[in-house]
């Protein structure tokens, strides 16, 4: 007798999925803790936007399926047309809408090697298949990305600066990547750190959404606005992508309490800018301080850093992960984004700071 069991399979590519896996918690030993595992902001939430989130109350209520205080204050901040912004349940579901909307079997989406790892995910979900573009000098290489266009290719997913690396590519290069690639194809630029971003060559894709009918842009509320509890993201679209999305979203896929604190954040720009304060001063302290202590660490424009250990005697990256996480500095592993020997570091408060630069410097002793 057949004793295999009959039972619901998921679409293909559901199973070739790996799972995500988010930057841990909590620390080994009993000491303080700093996390700086997720890329989060050491600077909290504007107490405008914490003030608004305890002012919600009628929870017997729908939430406002439209989002609309949201999109008006980000519309009114930015300077863009509220009807061409979508917000999201934290923008990796705007990530995943639009891979629901584009792609389907036989459809190819490329990102690049060290790409953020939720695109694969999004890509296979919706049973597509993913194509990765090598990186030069661990940043995108837009000639790599066009040599593996094909008739196939629905969608291109660019994070600009990436995650885990930190690095970018200026602006004229994402041009000259819109430009190769064929109309029917839509260019997401995911730029989920450009409020930390100073460099003059850098946009984030405001005017190419504007100006073209394929480039979308995603937003965060997770990193600069000290909101990734809330589940807050953006998307600023040409209106024909927009009435796409909107078609396949949950009809309340925003809470009534990630609408407000959103709205309160997004008009603080004050929070904001010390927030970009305090990374433009510790940004370049810790890199230079792991560098002095021999450390590799590729230059980042976002919040965080990656750092490259040597492998000799027994220091490497998980390692010193393990030593790290004894003393109450939680960094992360990338692994998964094909850096099995470097740790990505969020940075922090001035006492996280240092104190990793402290163990860092007894770990390789
Ligand atoms: C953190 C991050 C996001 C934001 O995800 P949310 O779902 O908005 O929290 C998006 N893209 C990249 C590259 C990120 O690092």
């Amino acid at each position: 007798m057949d004793q295999q069991v009959v039972r619901p399979v998921p679409r293909p590519g559901v199973l070739a999925i790996d799972p995500y896996v988010p930057g841990k918690a909590k620390a080994t030993g009993g000491h303080k803790l700093h996390k700086l595992s997720s890329n989060e902001t050491p600077l909290g939430a504007s107490p405008k936007a914490i003030e608004a989130y305890r002012s919600i109350s009628n929870l017997e209520f729908y939430p406002d399926p439209a989002a609309t205080a949201l999109r008006e204050a980000i519309a009114d901040v930015y300077g863009l047309n509220a009807s061409r912004i979508i917000a999201g349940n934290g923008s990796d579901e705007i990530l995943s809408l639009l891979a629901y909307a584009y792609l389907g079997e036989g459809d190819e989406a490329i990102f690049t090697e060290h790409g953020f790892l939720v695109y694969k995910i999004a890509i296979l979900a919706a049973g597509a298949t993913p194509v990765v573009a090598p990186e030069k000098d661990r940043t995108t290489d837009v000639d790599a990305i066009l040599e593996r266009v094909t008739e196939k290719t629905k969608m291109v997913f660019l994070a600009n600066p990436n995650n885990p690396t930190g690095t970018y590519i200026p602006f004229s290069e994402v041009r000259r990547l819109h430009a190769g690639l064929p109309k029917t194809c839509v260019l997401v630029l995911d730029a989920a750190y450009a409020e930390y971003v100073r460099r003059n060559d850098y946009e984030a894709g405001i005017e190419l959404v504007g100006s073209s009918e394929n480039v979308v842009m995603t937003r965060t509320f997770s990193k600069v606005y000290g909101l990734p509890a809330l589940r807050v993201g953006w998307g600023y679209a040409p209106d024909h992508i927009i009435d796409a999305l909107h078609r396949i979203r949950g009809p309340f896929n925003m809470n009534a309490a990630a609408i407000a604190a959103g709205a309160a954040a997004v008009r603080d720009q004050a929070f904001v800018e010390a927030a970009i304060d305090h990374n433009e001063k510790w940004l370049p302290w810790v890199s230079e301080e792991l560098t002095k202590l021999g450390l590799e660490v590729t230059p980042s424009v976002g919040n965080f850093i990656l750092i490259h250990f040597p492998d000799v005697d027994g220091k490497r990256a998980a390692d010193a992960d393990a030593y790290l996480l004894e003393r109450g500095c939680v960094l992360r592993q990338v692994a998964g984004y094909g850096f099995p020997n470097a740790l990505r570091m969020s940075i922090g408060t001035e006492e996280a700071n240092h104190d990793v630069v402290a163990a860092l410097r007894e770990f390789l002793k």
